[in-house]
């Protein structure tokens, strides 16, 4: 006979174990050709993050259990969970006072997956000083501070305030958090943040809404974060924007460089990795996978974004990324001719843009040389004479070690 608690405690973990907690359902085939990948560099491990996502629990529109199906799909190795604190359009229909709950379900769904979450907030003000992630952090209660009026006067007030904001779709419960979490004052959630450890950037600092010429720019308070140590980095690219200002800023004022896709929706609708695209992402250069280890990483400014078909980043951490990827693989003279064929290979995700700079010309191709991601190209050097090293200097026109500067690769090789 059948046990019918057995039966009952089978079919009710079966449930359980195939519901909304599980992620990773899908095939390794699935992910082959969207998935992320750069080689690690001499020194360090590359990992790929996205520093900057949302679900239902703020503004987002997917159960944080997508986000993380997403990332291992995408072969992201840190994904963190940074709902907006003061923004919570669903909150009517998904109240939660605790707003650790979509980094406690987003952990859920990560369980015995290769994949670190981390926990954030998006500390949501107008400018200054605009919207500022906090990842790492321990416990985003502490980090937002929401008090409804309560005398008549101050009721009023808000529901004045209510009625002037221009918030086409937004309820007015949502307009009401918003105002209130605003009048918390950012200083007290930025300090908060850093009490508890946590790692600083400035979102988007070019966003039109809060930017009218759509470039980034110091304010006071934004110095007086960087003074006091703070602010820790920002966003030079933030889902499809890119920008040099905010370059500019990071590197006179030593902030981490960091690119984020801003997810809302679906990464396949705004990034279509079916059709090869993929979202924005840091790759953070890092002794070991922990969560220490990335966060000293990004303390120490070592990331590089992968943006399009574009990376950004210090020349300190370029340089020996590049140098991972490509090399020349094989060097052969051509019998009784000066006319060497090398092979370049490429073991990144990215379409290197080479433009020869060495004295060199090819009988093959002009100067500028395309190396397809993952794949190699077959380059005949006229060198003149017979030589037993070659060098190959390339200004790589899809790197950026500064707003404008592209980096500069000299590729060797020993001739037999
Ligand atoms: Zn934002
Ligand atoms: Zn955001």
């Amino acid at each position: 006979m059948i046990n019918p608690i057995a039966l009952f405690l089978t079919v009710f973990f079966a449930l359980n174990i195939y519901s909304h907690g599980s992620a990773g359902s899908f095939s390794k085939e699935e992910t082959k050709d969207r998935s992320i990948d750069f080689p690690d560099t001499k020194q360090y491990k590359t990992l790929v993050a996205d520093l900057h996502t949302h679900s239902v629990f703020s503004d987002g529109h997917v159960w944080p259990t997508i986000r993380v199906e997403e990332a291992l799909r995408d072969g992201v190795d840190v994904l963190a969970v940074t709902e907006h604190l003061e923004y919570q359009p669903h909150n009517q229909d998904i109240p939660h006072k605790n707003r650790n709950r979509s980094y406690e379900e987003a952990k859920i769904a990560a369980s015995n997956k290769n994949i670190i979450i981390i926990n954030g907030s998006e500390i949501t003000r107008e400018m200054p000083p605009g919207h500022v992630n906090a990842v790492f952090i321990k416990d985003a209660n502490k980090l937002f501070n929401i008090e409804y009026p309560k005398n008549n006067k101050d009721k009023d007030d808000l529901k004045k305030m209510v009625s002037e904001m221009q918030w086409g779709g937004i309820d007015n419960a949502t307009k009401e958090q918003y105002i209130l979490g605003n009048m918390w004052p950012a200083e007290n959630a930025i300090e908060a943040a850093n009490k508890q450890g946590a790692f600083l950037f400035w979102n988007h600092p070019d966003w039109h809404i809060q930017s009218s010429d759509g470039k980034a720019s110091l304010n006071p308070m934004h110095q007086d974060m960087i003074k006091q140590g703070y602010l820790h980095g920002i966003e030079v690219v933030n889902g499809n924007g890119y920008s040099e200002e905010a370059f500019e800023i990071a590197l006179d004022n030593n902030l981490t460089i960091i690119g984020t896709s801003d997810v809302h929706d679906l990464i396949d609708w705004d990034y279509k990795p079916h059709l090869g695209g993929h979202r924005p992402v840091t790759l953070i250069f890092v002794g070991s996978k922990t969560e220490n280890s990335i966060k000293n990483a990004l303390k120490d400014r070592r990331t590089v974004i992968w943006f399009k078909n574009t990376l950004i980043g210090l020349k300190r951490n370029i340089l020996p990324l590049l140098e991972a990827s490509l090399s020349i693989e094989s060097a052969n003279y051509r019998s009784n001719t000066e006319l060497l064929g090398i092979t370049i290979k490429n073991i990144s995700d990215a379409r290197f843009v080479l433009k020869n700079m060495s004295p060199y010309t090819f009988t093959n191709s002009h100067d500028l040389v395309e190396i397809p991601s993952q794949g190699s190209k077959y380059l005949e050097v006229k060198t003149d004479q017979k030589l037993s090293l070659l060098e190959l200097d390339f200004d790589v026109l899809n790197a950026l070690e500064a707003p404008k500067v592209t980096s500069k690769l000299t590729l060797k090789k020993r001739v037999n």
